[in-house]
């Protein structure tokens, strides 16, 4: 039975998704004005994680991460930069993809922009103001944090005492502060990106966008909503707020799941500190594969301290794996060692146990470990044949699917001695024009799953 930690009500709970195997999940996706740093990499990859595993049990999963084109650090960003937000988007948009592929993290079913949901956002806020929980002042419309009798259930912030009777009206929030928040803003300087509403030219507030994007990509409804830790309050706490005030539907989210922190050299990431560091920084020192490990190591709310040191350790353990991947797949032999299958039966247990329990991935891999060493030692005392090494490859390929952190390639890009020699021979073959015994070589070489295809730069082979 998995379970997951669910911060709404504080516990651990049994997942039942509400629509049989099928799951609705939304994260919280990034401010598009520059690259991401590496905590944000901690947290798609920690997310990355968890839905493939979903789908690794059986569900269903539509995985929705908002693209936030429009903010206030966009304006100012692009202003900088003297382009316009949807040139500044583009851009980083393109980077943030690119980022995703090197780190290993599934594409989403979708990633909504901002600015390409202005009407809806437009119809969202009507819907609030006519049922009385917004309302407009001289600089836009905002949401009546009183007039929401749950608000603070996400959070446990107590609005009778800590509300300040302010109203932010920028999208920078302070944690300790509860006030009403914007829905719209209106258009104050007129080279400010604005579009058309009933109280007249502005643009949405912050955090309007993501009821509205996941309603109309997920329903009112959603089994899973996840995000860094941070943004529980005040974003979530008023995401909540606006969808079930719209919908009149509770709960707006079954599941809310929070990652953790990500500490550089023992210290918060902050500009200030100078310890910030942007994801393409990250790749061009470190193997992006090397910092997906890292995160998948330990579990997804607990605090990563990123370090060098942190990561030399990471670099040799991951090391030892692809040693590890690579001497079973060179394991030749008939050789049958009935304990193989045990343990790649009891391993595959206690992965699975360990990550039905809210994603325990540090036990999954003390697991895997024990595993590891066993297996090195079958092998070096001869007890190993190629069929028990397959066991063993078959299950980090199965688990595969979700860690995203092995590397088969060698099986994909290497031939064997053997059809190495046959492809030279037959070049010998052709080059003497001696045809019909070069295309029984080819034919062998298919039967072995090998397929030749010649080209003027010489002979090319792939696998069938
Ligand atoms: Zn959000």
């Amino acid at each position: 039975m998995l379970k997951v930690y669910n911060t709404l009500g504080k516990k651990k709970q049994e997942f039942k998704p509400l629509h049989g195997k099928k799951v609705g999940m939304y994260v919280c996706g990034p401010t598009v004005y520059g690259p991401g740093h590496i905590g944000h990499a901690r947290t798609y990859i920690a997310f990355d994680i968890i839905r493939r595993y979903f789908e690794f049990s059986g569900f269903e999963v539509k995985y929705v991460v908002n693209l936030t084109d429009i903010h206030d650090d966009m304006i100012k960003r692009a202003k900088e930069q003297r382009i316009t937000i949807f040139e500044l988007a583009d851009k980083n948009i393109a980077l943030f993809f690119k980022d995703l592929d090197a780190l290993g993290i599934k594409k989403a079913d979708v990633y909504p922009r901002v600015t390409e949901h202005i009407e809806e956002i437009v119809e969202f806020v009507k819907a609030l103001e006519e049922k009385g929980f917004a309302y407009a002042t001289d600089d836009g419309v905002y949401y009546d944090i009183s007039k929401f009798k749950d608000y603070g259930k996400l959070s446990g912030i107590k609005v009778k005492e800590q509300k300040t009777g302010t109203r932010v009206e920028t999208d920078k929030y302070e944690k300790d502060k509860v006030q009403d928040f914007a829905l719209w803003k209106k258009q104050k300087q007129p080279d400010e990106p604005a579009w058309d509403s009933p109280w007249g030219k502005g643009r949405p507030g912050w955090h309007i966008e993501c009821s509205v994007m996941s309603s109309k990509h997920l329903g009112e409804q959603l089994d899973i909503h996840g995000g860094a830790v941070d943004l529980i309050f005040p974003h979530h706490e008023n995401e909540i707020a606006q969808s079930e005030a719209r919908s009149g539907k509770k709960p707006f989210v079954k599941y809310w799941l929070h990652s953790g922190f990500l500490n550089v050299e023992g210290q918060k990431m902050s500009k200030s500190l100078g310890n910030f560091i942007e994801i393409p920084d990250l790749l061009e020192k470190h193997d992006a594969r090397a910092f997906r490990f890292f995160v998948s190591g330990l579990h997804y709310k607990s605090r990563i301290d990123f370090s060098e040191k942190a990561m030399e350790k990471v670099d040799r353990t991951l090391e030892k794996w692809d040693l590890f991947v690579e001497r079973l797949m060179d394991i030749r032999g008939e050789k049958e060692n009935p304990e193989a299958k045990t343990l790649v039966d009891s391993t595959r247990k206690e992965v699975v146990a360990a990550m039905d329990d809210d994603f325990m991935l540090p036990n999954a891999w003390a697991a895997l470990q024990k595993m590891q060493t066993a297996v090195n030692k079958q092998i070096d005392s001869g007890k190993f044949g190629e069929g028990n090494a397959k066991q063993v490859l078959d299950l980090l390929k199965e688990l595969n699917q979700f860690l995203g952190v092995f590397k088969f390639e060698k099986e994909e890009q290497e031939l064997s001695k053997g059809q190495q020699e046959l492809i030279n021979q037959r070049e010998t073959l052709r080059r003497e024009k001696k045809w019909s015994e070069s295309d029984k070589i080819r034919e062998e070489l298919a039967k072995q799953g090998i397929l030749i295809d010649d080209t003027t730069d010489g002979t090319k082979w792939r696998k069938a």
